[in-house]
């Protein structure tokens, strides 16, 4: 039972595949209602970033999981509040924001989340961040497993061409260099590892509401969201006092 003092606070579940925009909505949600948000996408880079400099992962992306998962301990993620308010993700103290992001971070990512000790890990820390409720967080795993009771729960697809081109324009604005193709290939690869994995792979919760925004503005999605975000308060409140 939830104390009187956090009874309106819910957790928001923001799943889907590569690249559908799943930060910006639920980043400017978090930043509208005052929530915590938590990118577990950024998680899941760091450890790879972490792997990748203590050479755990060959040129072939082959991923030495047994050392990784012994090496679990030296690994510590945490995020810090910059004076602009964005949030960058720090491993062992350093800010990583930007390396976590490159292309050869994107290609190797999949196969280290694929790692159940990993996971189990990553998921802990993430449960712990929404003991208090009042978070937004983003994901592939946040309404099935994270926390499969989320009072809202949203699962965002767009087409791969879509996404990629998104990804893109991200890349080019951030200085960095790909073709449309090879994002277009990382994005359509990273879906198929991440629905085909065996631990908690990506699938739409029964009880999410699905989001294709394909066609839709920025602004049209986050009212779309914040609808949804006061119909979930609602409905939890009015359960609260039928004593539910
Ligand atoms: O969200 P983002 O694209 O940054 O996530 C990078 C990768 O991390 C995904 O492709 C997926 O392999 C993994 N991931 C995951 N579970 C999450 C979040 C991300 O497996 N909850």
């Amino acid at each position: 039972m939830d104390s009187k003092f956090n009874s309106d606070k819910i957790i928001i579940a923001i799943d889907g595949f590569s690249s559908t925009g799943k930060s910006t909505i639920a980043k400017a949600l978090a930043k509208e209602i005052g929530y915590r948000y938590v990118d577990t996408g950024a998680m899941y880079r760091a450890v790879t970033l972490f792997a990748m400099r203590s050479g755990l992962i060959n040129n072939a992306g082959k991923v030495d999981n047994a050392h990784l998962v012994a090496r679990l301990p030296e690994i510590n993620i945490s995020f810090a509040i910059m004076p602009d308010g964005s949030q960058h993700t720090l491993l062992n103290g350093e800010d990583v924001e930007e390396e976590i992001r490159r292309m050869d971070v994107s290609s190797n990512v999949s196969s280290v989340a694929a790692i159940p000790e990993i996971r189990h890990a990553l998921v802990r820390m993430q449960q712990d961040y929404g003991k208090e409720k009042g978070i937004v967080m983003d994901g592939r795993d946040i309404g099935t497993t994270v926390f499969p009771d989320a009072e809202l729960k949203v699962f965002m697809t767009a087409s791969p061409e879509t996404r990629a081109m998104r990804r893109l324009k991200e890349l080019i604005d951030k200085g960095q260099h790909a073709s449309f193709e090879e994002v277009l290939a990382n994005v359509v690869h990273r879906d198929h590892l991440d629905q085909t994995r065996e631990e908690s792979p990506l699938r739409r919760a029964d009880d999410a509401i699905d989001l294709d925004n394909s066609d839709m503005t920025i602004e049209s999605q986050n009212s779309w969201l914040l609808a949804k975000y006061r119909d979930a308060v609602a409905r939890k409140l009015s359960k609260l006092q039928q004593g539910e």
